[in-house]
């Protein structure tokens, strides 16, 4: 789960607020890019945790946090259009079709059996639908015989920035609550943070959406360390870490850092599911190298990683910084 965004401490206060009396359908809005999703989620999390923390965020270590970064909480539910899972997922639909971008509603009727099902852990069953505006017309009318017959304990989370295409008697059933767009310097401040190197300029490109601007940036900037670090973690046993170290040490030690974490991601997620969600065209490789990785070490090294982050932007010696990092690597695959 990523954590909240410094600009949502405020809508998240008042989301714990809501808590106590929940409505049925909640309609989470804003502009674009701001990380509306993430909230939704970090909100579904912290709603069927067991134990969560005093401001109301998912304690992540209990049985329900499990199951929730596993995607597989029998009381929760995404629905998104089909070309944002597989975008998420790598994975192409049989046949090839073209993957719909609209909420059908197959998706939506699918969720009346859920609607009607207890809870299996005794608690709130929650729907997120994003974005909600991507339904198609049955699928909204659907929708709203849902909402019609709201049942106990079962929250729907819309998120859209475009609530302006949302039929009225949808919005009529919802609570309206506003996610607002950070401050221009709350956002720069936080892609400075990331490693963005001109934040102000990234942020005003994209509108001030700071996670739009990440996006590009990431996708733009140092593209080409980004091959040679991919190029020679996709062959571990042939990497030399101090010539790697060596040839990355002017690159943003943050940048090394999210990249071997998607990467990592896509190696676990390839060990548990088969499947990959950041590098579907290295997947074979991903696929092959998993197999040779411990899910214990794999996991241990993710946690290195994360604690890295949080050095990642004043190393003392980045060359060295990233050279530990890249024999721990290496060691993945030693057995
Ligand atoms: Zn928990």
């Amino acid at each position: 789960m990523k954590p909240l965004y410094p600009w949502q401490t405020e809508s998240w206060q008042a989301l714990q607020g809501l808590r106590a009396r929940l409505p049925h359908a909640l309609l989470l809005k804003g502009a674009q890019g701001i990380g509306k999703l993430d909230l939704a989620m970090n909100y579904a999390q912290s709603l069927l945790c067991e134990k969560p923390h005093a401001d109301g965020m998912a304690c992540q270590e209990c049985g329900s946090c499990h199951w929730f970064e596993q995607n597989s909480h029998p009381d929760f539910r995404l629905i998104q259009p089909d070309a944002l899972t597989v975008a998420e997922d790598g994975e192409e639909k049989a046949g090839g079709k073209k993957p719909s971008r609209e909420i059908s509603v197959d998706q939506i009727r699918d969720l009346s059996s859920f609607a009607n099902l207890s809870a299996h852990c005794g608690g709130y069953r929650v729907v997120v639908i994003h974005p909600a505006e991507t339904m198609n017309n049955n699928a909204a009318n659907s929708l709203l015989k849902t909402l019609e017959e709201p049942t106990g304990k079962l929250l729907f989370l819309l998120v859209t920035n475009k609530p302006q295409q949302l039929l009225p008697t949808i919005l009529s059933r919802c609570l309206s609550f506003v996610v607002h767009t950070p401050t221009r310097e709350v956002g720069a401040a936080w892609l400075a943070q990331q490693g963005v190197k001109s934040p102000e300029h990234a942020l005003a490109q994209t509108g001030f959406a700071p996670l739009q601007a990440l996006d590009w940036a990431e996708s733009g900037e140092g593209a080409e360390e980004r091959g040679i670090l991919l190029n020679a973690i996709r062959q571990p046993t042939k990497m030399d870490a101090l010539a790697l170290a060596d040839s990355l040490q002017r690159s943003a030690p943050v940048h090394v850092i999210h990249c071997l974490q998607q990467w990592c991601h896509d190696l676990a997620s390839a060990k548990l599911a088969g499947s990959v969600r950041y590098f579907p065209e290295q997947s074979e490789s991903i696929i092959k190298l998993a197999g040779g990785a411990s899910s214990m070490a794999l996991m241990r090294f993710q946690k290195e990683l994360l604690e890295a982050r949080r050095a990642a932007f004043h190393p003392l010696n980045p060359k060295l910084f990233l050279e530990s990092l890249f024999l721990s690597y290496r060691q993945l695959f030693a057995a």
